[in-house]
């Protein structure tokens, strides 16, 4: 079927309705793209093979965006979605693909952004590391209550549908619309049993909802991390301090699930979600729990950042160990170290590692974590890389032979690449959770640094983003 431009609409400037699209490929944040008259034509929602009809949302020059208004034919590719709440919750948006297809287009989206935006000299690029388990590989997730549930269109279609009220995910870019998840694929259980046992019980016993446009319920939000050494941590978050309600309910949530390992809960009467600035109370148990990688231990607290897939960050940390290639002599950075991990992954090989990170308690966590372990050639600074990074610094703490970099999505500042290249250290290892960002920042140290390793990993199976660690060295000039 040729594709056929249709003008909807007399007012001049609307944008078209393409008909009869063939998806060509996966792009970039794992939008699927199509060509249309030599122009790239960017679409979420649909996958190589499928042939649909997009409504133009935007028209550049060089590139169109649209969305999928009728789906004319299903790709082959496709396979029919573990979830019941696919397409209305925000979480997983690759199911429709087969774990082995979606390992594909994240190698492939690191091959285009090295090709496209780096436009380095490019080595062998080894095949995505992917997870073992596709479903399950969440160690910590965070569900929203709420009085005022978003209706699926079955329910829209109900003369009277009876509870408003809901506990689930937000519904992507609606910090008001959350969608009631009564089955969850991405951690273990006991999340569902909890989930689900706590909607019962608040309904039987007519415990309020949060309403966050009025900021006025009891329920407010649930955290449920677990480790895979068993432990148990759950974080009832209330939004008003009722005493009795609360011991009640945290009783009954003992007695019905004593795997719990550690219980606690936040009273959260602020505007925001965030708990990191609210005391974390005590109901049973430890306050914290306990993950183990080799021989080294993590204590991670309510407030902790630990990476969400462990079994993944394994994978992550010991390529970056194999690049950064240690003797044992070796000064390290890690910066951006978050809680250290990876500092304390690396710390037996090298003669000193030097952590810097933003987070004072991740900061503190860091050094707890090393503490525990046992390592005594650490120290975590905290502080903006950017800032921290200057020549006293380097000359304080000795001249690093390796630099491990783990930046957010935004990259290296161009005052870190300066001070990279200042320092010149022999080996760059650089994770990244974005390609795009990566790339760009190769491309900038490419006149002194040389790409010798790319290792793709996948630590979120069925969604579209990869992780992606390359190895630097420095030229000789
Ligand atoms: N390597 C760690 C954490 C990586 S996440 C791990 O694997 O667990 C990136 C970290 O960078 C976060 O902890 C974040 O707080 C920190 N960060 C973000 N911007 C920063 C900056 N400008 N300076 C220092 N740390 C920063």
């Amino acid at each position: 079927m040729p594709a056929k431009i249709i003008q909807v609409g007399r007012k001049k400037n609307k944008l078209p309705l393409l008909e009869n699209i063939k998806i060509e490929n996966i792009a970039a944040e794992g939008k699927a793209l199509a060509r249309v008259n030599e122009r790239v034509l960017f679409v979420p929602m649909a996958v190589p093979g499928d042939i649909v009809d997009v409504q133009i949302s935007k028209k550049k020059n060089s590139f169109m965006e649209g969305y999928v208004k009728t789906y004319k034919e299903l790709s082959s590719m496709r396979i029919k979605p573990k979830c019941k709440h696919f397409g209305t919750c925000g979480g997983c948006k690759w199911q429709m693909l087969p774990y082995k297809n979606q390992l594909e287009f994240k190698q492939q989206q690191v091959i285009d952004a090295l090709q496209r935006i780096a436009k380095v000299e490019l080595p062998e690029i080894c095949p995505i590391i992917g997870s073992e388990n596709d479903y399950y590989y969440r160690n910590k997730l965070e569900y929203t209550f709420s009085n005022k549930r978003w209706f699926t269109e079955e329910e829209m279609n109900e003369p009277d549908v009876e509870n408003t009220a809901g506990v689930g995910f937000h519904i992507p870019k609606m910090f008001d619309k959350i969608l009631d998840i009564t089955e969850c694929h991405l951690q273990a259980e006991p999340t569902n049993a909890i989930r689900n046992w706590l909607r019962t019980y608040a309904l039987n016993n007519k415990l309020s909802f949060y309403n966050v446009r009025m900021h006025e319920g009891f329920l407010r939000n649930l955290i449920i991390r677990n480790t895979s050494t068993g432990e148990l941590m759950v974080i009832m978050i209330f939004g008003k301090n009722e005493h009795d309600q609360i011991q009640n309910l945290l009783h009954q949530m003992q007695a019905n699930f004593p795997q719990i390992t550690s219980l606690l809960y936040v009273i959260n009467q602020k505007k925001n979600d965030t708990i990191n600035d609210l005391e974390v109370l005590h109901f049973a148990g430890k306050n914290h729990i306990m993950e183990k990688m080799e021989e080294l231990n993590f204590k991670i607290g309510p407030k902790s950042f630990y990476q969400t897939n462990s079994a993944q960050a394994y994978q992550l940390y010991s390529v970056a160990r194999e690049f950064a290639a240690l003797t044992g002599k070796e000064i390290v950075y890690d910066l951006y170290s978050g809680t250290g991990t990876i500092a304390n992954f690396v710390a037996h090989k090298a003669k000193k590692v030097i952590g810097v990170e933003f987070i004072p308690e991740a900061i503190e966590d860091a050094k707890e974590n090393a503490l525990l372990n046992e390592l005594g050639n650490t120290i975590f600074i905290a502080g903006d890389t950017k800032d921290v990074l200057n020549h006293d610094f380097f000359d304080t703490n000795g001249n690093p032979d390796v630099i491990i970099l783990d930046p957010p999505r935004a990259g290296l500042h161009t005052d870190v690449v300066k001070m990279l290249i200042w320092a010149a250290p022999q080996k760059i290892v650089y994770v990244s959770c974005n390609p795009a960002t990566q790339a760009r920042d190769i491309a900038l140290l490419n006149e002194n640094y040389k790409l010798i390793k790319v290792q793709p990993v996948d630590m979120f199976p069925q969604t579209h983003h990869v992780e992606n660690v390359v190895l630097l060295e420095k030229r000789e000039n």
